[in-house]
């Protein structure tokens, strides 16, 4: 079945309360704890239906934010938000107190209980309508930068258009196109200062009411982080400084060279003097070369990228009023995920597409998991098989980049390791605001400038204002949508730098690893997760030394003025 053609409806939130009342009061007067399972997997149906219809009225919206009809939608659905966490939370408070609970832990494994535990410390009813408001903050941000009309060069373009010109290999027109981006981004910086200022302040409020001191703890358990704290993050944190900056300022020092300047601006973020590497050929030929890279790669990727195509699971290109970026939803009831993402002509589209069929070959392969809360894992988690996809697919890459594939493959190391200092500032810069709820606009800024001189200490932005003055983090929807996550990207790419390495030593024995770790979806945590897929933890000791050493040498081989 096509997407276009899976049943979606609004579901009834008064038949849903209705119903739970019947399954809570089944569920405490349950005689074994066989009745209590049963009862478990059937709201875990109702739940997989609600999910899905949730998600869909999300994509279709992200699709077309101009039609009014998805908007309806992805309103009511929002709108139910926070009576379905009601709904749902007073049934985790039931099993919670089962007295089958020893068996029910036997049965799904320990993190099933876990899991209901940190849900339930995140929600109380009292905290109905500030959930509501939050959401209704997310939107605003949403529509602001999805709707951002830029005009260049006699073009009205949106932010992800404007995105090629920023790689341009004429100084001038990256420059200039910088200009225009941050342009946008000044005369809407007072409503995007406001919109986070809500946001921060209403997230403490929530924290507090919950009885939290601040939002942290309780943005931890949002994220579903059960095994490492903010203590752990921080120490992650100063490992990359140790480790990672020195060798992206020696990547600079190279790429001064390779590009002939003197010195480099924040808008000189090309790798190579032509330009980067662009695939070759329109969006359908690349989809049809994607098709042809899963079937070889494997059986099981070859399946699923053919339903992908069959089924029309994909929303790949740009176009005007769908919103930016790039992810992957999923629609738990019809055991099917789904890419959306924004084609522009750069390279990027190429490690979009394999990112994210990666998050989506994980959650179709772990779809047979027996509950929703396992078909997922944890950020930090799931991106550890985006990430590694985007090197497993690397043999391949020649068939999008022709002549250009070693370009592709120095850009893509020295890009996603020159990712992680940025991924620390932002994940640093979210501890301090939320430690410092009051703080004003003004003061984020400065404090954004601070953590850029120690993460980023090579940035210098000319005299492109709304940069220089520290507002350019936002840019980062994550920022505004998903607080906390984004050290996430940074665990992950050190996990998929080791199936990177491993790949080059044994690739049978490393795609053997991440299937596995793939089909074990959400059913175990984090740290688990990384001992299952035979890496090493990230936070241990040495870990990320070892690991960036390793593509330090390999970056040192190369001599990108030669490719
Ligand atoms: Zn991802």
């Amino acid at each position: 079945m096509k997407y276009s053609e899976l049943k979606y409806e609004r579901i009834n939130v008064e038949k849903r309360r209705q119903l739970m009342n019947e399954n809570l009061e089944k569920f405490s007067n349950a005689e074994s704890v066989e009745n209590q399972i049963n009862i478990i997997l059937d709201v875990n149906e109702q739940n997989k239906e609600y999910h899905s219809y949730a998600a869909m009225a999300s994509l279709n919206f992200s699709g077309d934010i101009n039609n009014e009809e998805a908007k309806a939608e992805k309103d009511f659905y929002d709108s139910i938000g926070p009576d379905m966490t009601e709904i749902n939370d007073s049934f985790e408070k039931v099993v919670n107190q089962s007295k089958y609970k020893n068996e029910l832990s036997k049965k799904w494994g320990e993190k099933f209980l876990s899991d209901i535990e940190t849900s339930l410390k995140t929600f109380d009813p009292k905290i109905k309508e500030m959930l509501r408001d939050e959401t209704n903050l997310r939107n605003e941000y949403t529509k602001l930068t999805a709707g951002a009309k830029i005009y260049y060069d006699g073009e009205e373009y949106n932010l992800a258009g404007l995105g090629p010109f920023h790689s341009n290999e004429n100084r001038t027109v990256r420059k200039t196109s910088y200009e225009a981006r941050f342009d946008w981004f000044e005369n809407n910086s007072e409503t995007l200062d406001d919109i986070y200022d809500k946001l921060v302040k209403l997230r403490h409020r929530i924290a507090t009411s919950l009885g939290y001191d601040n939002f942290i703890e309780l943005g931890y358990m949002r994220m579903g982080r059960s095994d490492y704290g903010p203590n752990e993050v921080a120490n992650f944190r100063k490992q990359i400084v140790d480790h990672v900056v020195p060798i992206v300022k020696k990547l600079v020092q190279k790429k001064k060279d390779i590009l002939g300047l003197d010195h480099l601006y924040f808008y000189d973020g090309i790798n190579f003097k032509e330009g980067d590497p662009k695939p070759k050929g329109s969006p359908d030929h690349l989809i049809k070369e994607a098709q042809v890279m899963y079937r070889e790669l494997s059986k099981e990727t070859g399946d699923f990228f053919d339903m992908m195509v069959e089924e029309e699971l994909m929303d790949l290109v740009n176009r005007k009023g769908k919103r930016p970026g790039g992810f992957c939803t999923s629609f738990p009831k019809y055991d099917r995920p789904y890419i959306f993402s924004n084609f522009n002509g750069t390279d990027q589209d190429i490690t979009v597409l394999t990112h994210e069929a990666g998050h989506a070959f994980q959650c179709y392969s772990s779809r047979k998991q027996p509950l929703l809360g396992y078909l997922w894992p944890t950020m930090e988690a799931a991106e550890i098989h985006s990430m590694s996809m985007e090197f497993f697919t690397w043999p391949w890459m020649q068939n999008f980049f022709k002549e250009e594939t070693d370009r592709f493959k120095y850009k893509h190391i020295a890009g996603s390791l020159s990712f992680l200092p940025y991924g620390a500032c932002v994940d640093h810069f979210q501890h301090w605001v939320y430690e410092n709820p009051q703080a004003a606009p003004k003061e984020r800024n400065q404090r954004w400038l601070e953590l850029e001189s120690i993460y980023l200490p090579n940035r210098d932005y000319d005299d492109l204002h709304f940069p220089k003055t520290g507002g350019i983090w936002q840019g980062q929807l994550h920022i505004y949508q998903v607080p906390f996550y984004y050290i996430d990207y940074t665990l992950a790419q050190t996990c998929a730098f080791q199936f990177w390495i491993k790949n080059q030593q044994d690739s049978q024995k490393a795609w053997k690893d991440y299937v596995r770790l793939c089909n074990a979806g959400g059913s175990q945590s984090f740290t688990k997760l990384v001992s299952l897929a035979g890496l090493e933890l990230p936070f241990n000791d040495g870990c990320l030394a070892t690991v960036v050493k390793h593509v330090g040498q390999w970056l040192d081989k190369v001599d990108p003025k030669k490719l």
